[in-house]
């Protein structure tokens, strides 16, 4: 599509708010052919989950022993639990690796690794995947970890960082990763609250061409974790590192010489596979628990039905393994369904704003799973980015992280997927293991904007403040009211988290995020219910604003929160990021107010429109709307914790801009 048609196809599509069919080629050879494949199986899920579940577990993962049961949960006891596959015994290492060295898959790449310099690159077939998880795993042991054991993995997107996952999982060990992005202050809180005596870290590691002091950030988190008797550091850049002589070993000496055979742990199915700590949007991070049984059969088969996967597919996706998604996208889902997962060290945007585009073509990457994040980034910077590769070998486009606005959307789809890929929105949370709310590819009609229909065995309802269900069409709190293999198993140490933060009402798993359910059944996510804003009495999703705005075509992104407001108790408070180029005027200030008004109505209108250059990040690329909303209300002294927080200075530039303004 030339530029100016897929304008106008934007435009027309944002009016006519219509559904997009997924293309005949795609379902034909999609795992799910259509909408009554997709409503057969999902009843079966829902009547009968035992023998759903059971089915899908001897048929996709393999088993030391049979479990005893399948299904067990109480949501509402003092001390609420969910179980699956009891008494069942697997190993998530076998499963992602040893059981494909049978067949054909063997010799097939496993994990491709591109390196931020375009020249480094790395195969790891299934066979070598297999020496080296079973070499780190050795290593290991003999640091002293032992099976339940925790162990920090502070690793930059390397192919170490999947290596020492795998490598916990076979002996037993539970990994907890923690963003390589993240500061001195904030790994110290997670190796403390882990309990970790081991950590994994690189001496240095590479953004945007600049070079990293991983081992120097970790040293000054460790010299206050006395506690933590190995570092094992991996040479990542030929550099000087300072090593402290009774702590710090290099990996490199200690693989050279391990065995490159370990026999894989028998695991009770929900004994943990992982602790991995929540992006610290909205509070302070959650250490969120997984088993191995259930999570592990979530997250393959949402990897299967969710991204349509074929054997011959290259999966990209472009979150860190840091977070939630690279662990269930990156690592688990696709090397436990024999996949070749791509795992990339780089940017977006750096050296140009073409390197995905770039990495697409260079392997011929046939799923892509990203964030709106980088969609609505790389929208801004034109299309003269995209136009100049290759992009054919594309069959599926996927979203996560945070609602995608329908021009987002519709860019991704028309600009990146030429019209032919479906896109998948997803929606879930580190809590949920994998994929909850989605678009199944080829199956249903999609909707830009709306997270669509419930994987298998999920039961999402909207209910209002008092409980009782909400109307078709009407905003509420989301919640899961029975449970599903990938979910959580319970909060690190905080028994009374887990209880008081996800089940304070009977009977119901409570998300924390807002939405309300269409005449299809389709989810529409609103934001986080905690981003409600109440204007006179009146209840607005603030993605409903910020979708209003961005359908502009000056507008590049925009983050809606409320501020106090003397007379409608909450008033409307919109920040704007403009396209490169346009010019800011009060005249623009009032056309993007007005705008809102005619989409959504008079209550709707902002009251204040405040341009910013920048918004404030969390590292994995949400807005973070907690700063926005004190910043907006002048609560600026007490800014909490802004550990997480991307690009520090962007804040400074937004209170200066908001006295101005006030
Ligand atoms: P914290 O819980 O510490 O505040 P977080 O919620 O950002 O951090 P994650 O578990 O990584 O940590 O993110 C899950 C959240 O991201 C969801 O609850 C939801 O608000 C948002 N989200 C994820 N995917 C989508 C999506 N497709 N559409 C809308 N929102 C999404
Ligand atoms: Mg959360």
């Amino acid at each position: 599509m030339e530029h100016n048609t897929r304008a106008a196809f934007i435009r027309q599509m944002l009016k006519d708010e219509r559904s997009i069919e997924p293309s005949p080629e795609f379902s034909y050879k999609a795992h799910l052919k259509s909408r009554q494949d997709y409503d057969e199986l999902y009843r079966r899920s829902l009547t009968d989950p035992d023998a759903f579940w059971g089915d899908m577990a001897e048929r996709h993962l393999d088993w030391y022993r049979s479990w005893d049961a399948v299904e067990e949960y109480d949501f509402d006891a003092p001390r609420p639990f969910v179980r699956y596959f009891r008494g069942g015994q697997l190993n998530a290492s076998y499963n992602c690796i040893d059981r494909h060295l049978d067949g054909p898959r063997r010799n097939k790449a496993a994990l491709i690794w591109q390196g931020e310099p375009s020249e480094e690159v790395e195969v790891f077939t299934y066979q070598r995947l297999h020496r080296e998880v079973c070499k780190a795993a050795n290593v290991l042991k003999s640091l002293g970890v032992q099976r339940g054991d925790r162990v920090v993995l502070y690793l930059p997107m390397i192919p170490q960082l999947a290596i020492a996952m795998l490598a916990c999982a076979r002996i037993g060990a539970v990994h907890c990763v923690v963003f390589s992005g993240l500061s001195a202050e904030a790994l110290k809180d997670r190796i403390d609250d882990s309990g970790a005596r081991v950590v994994v870290t690189a001496n240095f590691g590479y953004r945007s061409g600049k070079i990293l002091r991983i081992k120097g950030v970790c040293d000054q988190a460790l010299a206050e974790c006395p506690q933590v008797k190995t570092c094992l550091v991996v040479r990542r850049i030929e550099k000087r590192t300072t090593m402290e002589p009774e702590r710090d070993v290099w990996w490199d000496d200690l693989t050279a010489t391990a065995s490159p055979a370990c026999e894989p742990e028998r695991m009770e199915a929900n004994e943990p596979l992982f602790v991995l700590y929540t992006s610290g949007s909205t509070a302070k991070p959650k250490g969120i628990v997984h088993g191995t049984g259930g999570y592990l059969l979530y997250a393959t088969l949402t990897m299967k039905y969710v991204f349509d996967l074929k054997e011959t597919d290259i999966h990209w996706c472009t979150a860190d393994a840091g977070w939630i998604t690279g662990h269930s996208y990156i690592v688990y889902g696709p090397l436990a369904s024999g996949a070749t997962s791509l795992m990339f060290e780089g940017v977006p945007n750096y050296p140009k704003p073409d390197r995905f585009w770039e990495v697409v073509e260079k392997f011929g990457v046939n799923l892509l799973y990203t964030a709106p994040t980088v969609v609505r980034s790389l929208m801004r910077e034109g299309e003269r980015w995209t136009c100049t590769h290759d992009l054919s070998s594309l069959r599926l486009l996927g979203s996560v992280g945070e609602p995608i606005t329908a021009k987002a959307w519709l860019w991704y789809y028309s600009a990146i997927g030429q019209g032919r890929c479906p896109v998948a929105d997803t929606w879930w949370q580190t809590e949920t293991g994998g994929v909850m709310i989605t678009t199944l590819p080829g199956a249903v009609d999609m909707k830009p904007g709306s997270a669509a229909l419930p994987f298998f065995g999920v039961e999402p309802k909207v209910v209002r403040s008092d409980g009782t269900p909400a109307a078709l069409g009407e905003p509420g709190s989301l919640v899961v009211t029975r449970p599903w293999p990938g979910m959580m198993q319970g909060v690190h140490g905080n028994e009374q988290a887990f209880k008081d933060v996800y089940f304070p009402t009977p009977g119901r798993y409570v998300t924390g995020d807002g939405a309300y359910c269409d005449e299809d059944g389709y989810f529409w996510i609103t934001g986080r219910i905690d981003d409600v804003i109440n204007v006179s009495g009146h209840r607005l999703g603030t993605a409903e604003i910020e979708s209003a705005l961005v359908s502009c075509a000056e507008v590049a992104e925009a983050a809606v929160v409320g501020c106090p407001h003397p007379v409608k108790g909450e008033g409307i408070y919109a920040y704007v990021t403009l396209h490169e180029g346009v010019v800011v005027s009060d005249e623009l200030r009032i056309q993007l107010a007005s705008h809102v008004r005619e989409v959504i109505g008079p209550i709707a209108r902002p009251d204040v429109v405040h341009f910013a250059k920048a918004l404030p990040k969390t590292r994995s690329g949400k807005i973070m709307r907690r700063i926005l909303r004190k910043i907006a209300a002048h609560q600026t002294e007490d800014l909490c914790d802004i550990s997480t927080l991307s690009e520090p200075s962007v804040v400074a530039d937004l209170i200066r801009e908001n006295e101005r303004l006030s």
